[in-house]
């Protein structure tokens, strides 16, 4: 592997070696484990979330950290069925004790349900926005459920250069700010979100999964649609091969911004959702929100008023 931004040319396991050492190092660098920490980790399938399900695994056998997987079901005919089944296989073959969690018990409509009513109304929301928002309450309340204390994502470097331009585009300097945000100082009533492969490129994370002899899982949804996420990383790997270390940069300013705004991340911008009563910065949590444009009341919400 030879590293464009770092000059370094590695061999197989040392190669191994420094990708394990980078998400060791941002662990401990950044304290996103307490020694008392129970982690549910993010598990789909595909190649981020199985580096991290490893590599926390051969973290957890030599700290005796408590850990569990949980892969989310949303309900995708075609699609889902291989990462679920990758997901158990590894999980069975690391010992980590795997759950999974479904849009269907825990909405009462799969993915695809709710795909077919958002067309039926017209909403003009695509189907990434509903999983995505859907996913992340679901992950949460898991999460809480099950006692974690750190939630662990397969987030890399590219996720993570690109979100931080994408914040940028759109203006949206607290959602910024918050991302490179340490899980001590985030917001109470969520369970804390932790990244270790942020600062690990996910080309490198394509070659460390193939290394360690897993399948690399890489069906596409087929609800995924252009995005201006796609046009961020094309911009970003042009970039990043013209000027190699320009991903490294991109986090690590956003890093920086951070320190500059912690302060002012307001903690007190925490409310109650008034229909499900989760936490959320808005009178109504977009999940709320989402359901209700589709008129779907889940069980323990107040019904949405009458428009
Ligand atoms: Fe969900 Fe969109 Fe990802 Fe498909 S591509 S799993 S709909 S976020």
């Amino acid at each position: 592997m030879l590293r464009q931004h770092s000059g370094e040319a590695l061999c197989r396991r040392c190669f191994v070696r420094s990708v394990e050492r980078t998400v060791f190092k941002t662990i401990r660098r950044e304290r996103l484990f307490a020694p008392e920490d129970k982690v549910m980790i993010a598990l789909s399938g595909g190649k981020d979330s199985v580096a991290l399900t490893h590599i926390l695994s051969v973290m957890g056998k030599a700290h005796g950290k408590e850990l569990v997987a949980l892969t989310i079901d949303e309900g995708i005919s075609g699609y889902r069925e291989e990462g679920l089944e990758i997901s158990r296989k590894i999980c069975r073959d690391l010992g980590v004790e795997h759950r999974t969690a479904t849009f269907k018990e825990f909405y009462g409509y799969t993915l695809e349900e709710i795909c077919a009513l958002a067309k039926e109304k017209a909403s003009p929301l695509l189907g990434c926005t509903f999983c995505g928002i859907l996913r992340r309450r679901l992950l949460n309340d898991a999460a809480l459920e099950m006692g974690a204390t750190k939630v662990a994502t397969g987030h890399n470097l590219d996720d993570e250069a690109q979100t931080v331009l994408i914040n940028i585009l759109r203006g949206d300097v607290d959602r910024l700010a918050r991302l490179a945000a340490k899980p001590s100082v985030l917001r109470q009533g969520f369970v804390p979100r932790v990244k270790p492969l942020r600062y690990v490129p996910e080309r490198e994370i394509a070659v460390y999964v193939y290394l360690k002899g897993y399948p690399l899982y890489e069906r596409e949804c087929p609800y995924v649609r252009a995005s201006l996420r796609d046009e961020v990383r094309d911009m970003l790997n042009l970039l990043e091969s013209r000027h190699p270390g320009t991903k490294f940069s991109v986090v690590g300013g956003s890093n920086r911004i951070f320190e500059m705004l912690k302060g002012s991340l307001a903690e007190s911008s925490i409310r109650r959702c008034v229909r499900c009563g989760s936490p959320t910065g808005r009178e109504v949590c977009r999940m709320c929100e989402v359901l209700s444009l589709l008129g779907i009341d889940k069980k323990g919400c107040a019904p949405a008023p009458d428009e």
